[in-house]
């Protein structure tokens, strides 16, 4: 379960925790807090503020610790990375730089993987809801495998390949029935959730599927979850995923590939975060015997300590409580208000880990309620106006997650590589937002204003 929004203040972490546990992190005297060595404070002045920060360095070792884990158990798996957690193209070169594909859930995200480089052998189509042109794309493309989400989807991808002359490789997305243990907005694999196929009814259906002139099915896909801590749930789902193999096999027919799905959790707060050992552990111990083609699609685990939202306080309120008013807002990053998420705030300044502290409201300017990025939370007692402040681990479902919401444009994006660093998006312009909207004619030619 992901910690609740109102923080305790008697268990949250120290700034000194925070950094102790983030290698991309450290503090300098000087120049305050540096993300892959690189003071936050030269940032913010050249391009402003809100500003999402990406570390390349920690994605590839991250990319690389993952690969680590399987290769130790001499256990080969095709690593497809969850665009939908961070899609930007310059995170998806580093990624294919790193041998990785991609999981993607839309026919945009196909488009950006493409752009990106990475090839159709290396892409994997999961979501519930594939329009026929998503699918008709993924097929013309010739991807490696749609992961198919519901019967009807089945004899959709059948007929749309056969109107395109193809034979379309797919795998049934089973609905384990496993309680991932964690948010119920980010639970994938329950009963009641609307993804995958249900249980019992995969084995026939993956019978029936064989039948199919244009479809050839080559295995079962499974995802449980996000921000899974502990080991239980994977073994479980991956027993079940397991014995259907068996199943299907003992039925008579071929099951050459199992997508074990991502969902690997992080720490945020002070969760004990597993490792890709522990996944690699799991994988082996109940699939790994099996002689099928492995692959997994973590988003999160790679790409959530990745990154940070670089904000300024544009004003403290002081009351009951106090406020600290950021110019980052929940239009920026969504997570706390959308799940009541825990991310760490950090003051940027190099007197920041040793000046006194007292407790907050973190909010922005956006006009609801539900603009908090945390309640009671600690943060230096002379917090004013002007203040960098760092929202942590923001790498994963944070940029991509940005709405326009308020006339907010998109904020500017940067990439940190090695001590050098650039802008790899353009702060949009509210002119930008503008710019896309027209007003018919009929609207303004006829009227008066007060007619
Ligand atoms: C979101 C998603 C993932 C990635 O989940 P994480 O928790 O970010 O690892 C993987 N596979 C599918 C099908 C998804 O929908």
């Amino acid at each position: 379960m992901s910690a609740p929004l109102p923080s305790d203040p008697a268990t949250d972490p120290s700034f000194r925790d925070m950094l102790d546990t983030r290698p991309s992190l450290t503090m300098d005297a000087r120049d305050g807090l540096l993300f892959e060595g690189v003071p936050l404070h030269v940032i913010a002045a050249a391009v402003g503020t809100p500003c999402w920060i990406t570390g390349a360095e920690t994605l590839r070792h991250r990319a690389k610790a993952l690969r680590a884990a399987f290769e130790a158990r001499n256990l080969p798996v095709n690593l497809h990375f969850a665009m939908k957690s961070q899609d930007h193209q310059a995170t998806l070169t580093i990624l294919r730089q790193c041998g990785y594909g991609v999981d993607i859930v839309s026919g945009g995200e196909m488009q950006r993987a493409l752009h990106a480089g990475i090839q159709p052998s290396g892409i994997v189509f999961s979501g519930v809801g594939k329009s026929d042109a998503e699918l008709r794309a993924a097929i013309e493309h010739d991807i490696a495998q749609v992961n198919v989400e519901s019967v009807e989807e089945l004899y959709r991808l059948d007929e749309i390949a056969r109107a395109c002359g193809r034979v379309a490789r797919a795998a049934l997305r089973v609905n384990p029935d496993v309680d991932a243990d964690t948010h119920d907005k980010i639970s994938t694999g329950r009963a009641g959730d609307k993804f995958g196929i249900e249980h019992r009814r995969a084995v026939a259906l993956y019978g029936e599927a064989a039948r199919l002139k244009n479809v050839r099915l080559v295995g079962l896909a499974v995802h449980l979850g996000s921000q899974m801590l502990t080991a239980g749930p994977f073994r479980e789902g991956y027993m079940r995923l397991a014995d259907m193999v068996r199943e299907i096999r003992a039925a008579g027919h071929t099951v050459e590939a199992v997508d074990c799905g991502g969902g690997l959790g992080i720490r945020y707060r002070d969760e004990i975060a597993p490792s890709p050992d522990m996944l690699a552990g799991v994988i082996a111990e109940t699939l790994g015997d099996l002689d099928v083609r492995l692959s997994i699609e973590p988003g999160r685990w790679l790409s959530a300590p990745t990154g940070l939202l670089l904000t300024r306080v544009i004003e403290t309120k002081a009351g009951n409580p106090d406020f600290v008013v950021l110019d980052a807002a929940m239009n920026d990053l969504a997570r706390p208000s959308l799940y009541e998420s825990w991310h760490g705030i950090m003051p940027v300044a190099p007197n920041g880990l040793t000046s006194p502290t007292k407790l907050w409201d973190i909010v922005g300017p956006v006009c609801e309620s539900s603009d908090i990025f945390a309640r009671d939370r600690a943060l230096p007692a002379d917090t004013k106006r002007g203040d960098l402040i760092a929202l942590l681990d923001t790498g994963a479902y944070g940029a991509v997650m940005s709405s326009t919401y308020n006339s907010r444009p998109f904020a500017a994006q940067v990439l940190i590589d090695n001590g050098k660093w650039d802008i790899i998006r353009q702060r949009q312009s509210v002119a930008d937002l503008i710019a896309a909207e027209t007003v018919p004619e009929w609207l303004t030619a006829a009227r008066n204003d007060h007619g």
